[in-house]
């Protein structure tokens, strides 16, 4: 089954990886629609010009070809062969100039020579091109050149997105967010967002007390123009799915609060792995719309090789060959392992408050407690939920904490920290006292 779904992953990554995706324009659409193979989104947008609080949805842009030739057709730069070498929402051009002119429109990496650099001008029309100084160097200084960009920037086009519910017993919501807006680049963010549509696979498989909400948005403006448009009043957390595939370490980015149940059930899914611990800052990625004054929603990200860290991030070797369908996976499975602790972290109430449970009645439990009932997983295939406690001393213990918390206003995860006892030996008694009706 692991290797199934590493296959998946792999053949996923192949197919969107080529695609050009953008802010907007036809990627996105086809970038989506391939989506809804893994999980069914729905597939929604808003008109270009609508206004949404200090931005408005710009232009739908596409492009037919862009490539610079010199005047005997010898090809310098092509879209076609990698689309990050056009600068992102480059205007249309069709000129014969000189290389001064064209050298003003050049992006590359002295410091990389052999890295292509990712650059977008969105909000300010211009156009230019991406390419790596090994290749800048050979261009002949001398000679005059072509440039073709046959691009549209449409004042009547639209920006789409991805969208897809999942009802939970609450009505309360937590939303899983991820952005569509990167070209071809591999762990930012390609890695999150196949990531993002294999947990709501998941997810779709099991009942959950939460309700979910998979948004698949160019970032910024995708959450600013969602937040415009739509009620955050049942939203009570969230997550935003970024860099999850890379060969470095993982990392966890608090929450505006910082121990917020987000906050908490990914310190508990990490707990056995070794990883980097970054602050709350106003910077990154789409928690900055999420969790801003008029909204608030704490936001959470767990990353594998995380923007900003790696060498490779926002250039052309942020490649297929940089991330791993391994390592997706193993972020998948931590990912996994949050949403199993948060649905877990109910207030339970006992069966009658008064006094401790006689547990000499239970067989399973007392005094033969150990490695009867294994902690049943989230989902069976792909998470390290199946448990067993390691003494029955601490199931003892976990039982008594327990009975003297589930008042209905304790919170596992209080119970959790006021005993010091490990969650999962919670979780594992819990499941034994609710198997034998002790605890609802
Ligand atoms: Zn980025």
């Amino acid at each position: 089954m692991e290797d199934n779904i590493l296959q998946q992953i792999d053949l996923y990554l192949k197919t969107l990886y080529p695609i050009n995706r953008s802010i907007t324009g036809k990627g996105n659409e086809k970038t989506l629609k391939i989506l809804q193979e893994i999980c069914p989104l729905k597939i929604k947008s808003i008109s270009s010009g609508t206004s949404v609080f200090d931005w408005t949805i710009p232009p739908e842009w596409n492009v037919k070809k862009a490539l610079i030739t010199d005047l005997d057709g010898n090809v310098i730069v092509d879209f076609k062969n990698l689309n990050i070498h056009l600068v992102n929402y480059s205007t249309p051009i069709d000129k014969i100039m000189s290389f001064d002119e064209l050298d003003k429109h050049l992006f590359y990496l002295k410091e990389k020579p052999e890295a292509i650099p990712y650059r977008t001008s969105y909000y300010k029309r211009n156009w230019g091109f991406c390419l790596s100084y090994n290749q800048y160097k050979k261009i002949d200084k001398s000679k005059k050149y072509h440039v073709c960009i046959n691009s549209t920037l449409d004042d009547d086009g639209k920006m789409v997105y991805g969208e897809l519910y999942k009802k939970g017993k609450s009505k309360k919501e937590i939303i899983i967010s991820s952005y569509i807006c990167h070209p071809s680049l591999a762990n930012d963010n390609l890695s999150g967002l196949l990531l993002s549509c294999f947990l709501f696979k998941t997810l779709s498989q099991i009942d959950t007390y939460y309700s979910y909400r998979l948004l698949l948005v160019p970032e910024t403006i995708g959450p600013i123009a969602w937040l415009h448009q739509n009620s955050t009043k049942n939203i009570k957390g969230g997550l935003v799915i970024s860099c999850v595939a890379g060969p470095g370490p993982l990392g966890y980015k608090k929450t505006y609060l910082g121990d917020h149940k987000i906050d908490k059930a990914i310190k508990y899914a990490l707990n056995k792995e070794e990883y980097i611990e970054y602050k709350f800052e106003p910077i990154g990625s789409d928690e900055r719309q999420y969790s801003s004054p008029a909204f608030r929603i704490p936001i959470g990200t767990i990353t594998k090789s995380k923007y900003y860290e790696y060498d490779e991030y926002h250039t052309s070797l942020d490649n297929l060959e940089f991330i791993s369908s391994v390592n997706l996976l193993k972020s998948l499975t931590i990912y996994i392992d949050t949403i199993f602790y948060l649905e877990k972290n109910q207030k339970y109430k006992r069966k009658f408050n008064q006094c401790e449970f006689m547990l000499s009645k239970l067989d399973k439990i007392y005094p033969d407690t150990g490695g009867t009932i294994s902690q049943p997983s989230l989902i069976k295939d792909h998470t390290s939920h199946t448990y067993t406690p390691k003494s029955n001393g601490n199931i003892l213990d976990c039982i008594a904490w327990l009975s003297f918390g589930c008042d209905g206003k304790n919170s596992l995860f209080d119970i959790q920290e006021m005993s010091g006892l490990s969650i999962d030996d919670l979780i594992y008694s819990l499941e034994l006292l609710q198997e034998n009706k002790l605890i609802l």
